[in-house]
């Protein structure tokens, strides 16, 4: 009787366990999962993109529309030439 209430009480307790950290690990990977879409990000340096840590990797108009602006002026290599 005794023995299988400690194993029943060990199931329960290793069911609950499991669920709680199953829980627990959607709950922050839920939190901290990386979100692409441009409404939920913030600009970090105050829209001033050249020189900015994360413009390689921003997404906020500012940043594509500055990226484009790069691309534009940057010098075309002509494959032809050499
Ligand atoms: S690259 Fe993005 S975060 Fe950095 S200044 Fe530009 S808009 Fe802001």
């Amino acid at each position: 009787m005794f023995e299988n209430q400690t194993r029943r009480g060990f199931i329960q307790s290793f069911a609950r366990n499991t669920v709680l950290s199953i829980l627990g690990l959607l709950g922050g990977f839920l939190l901290l999962r990386k979100r692409d879409d441009a409404s939920v990000h913030t600009c970090i340096n105050e829209f001033i993109c050249h020189g900015c840590g994360v413009f390689n990797k921003c997404i906020l108009p500012q940043a594509v529309s500055a990226k484009k602006s790069m691309k534009l002026n940057s010098p075309q290599i002509d494959k032809h030439d050499s």
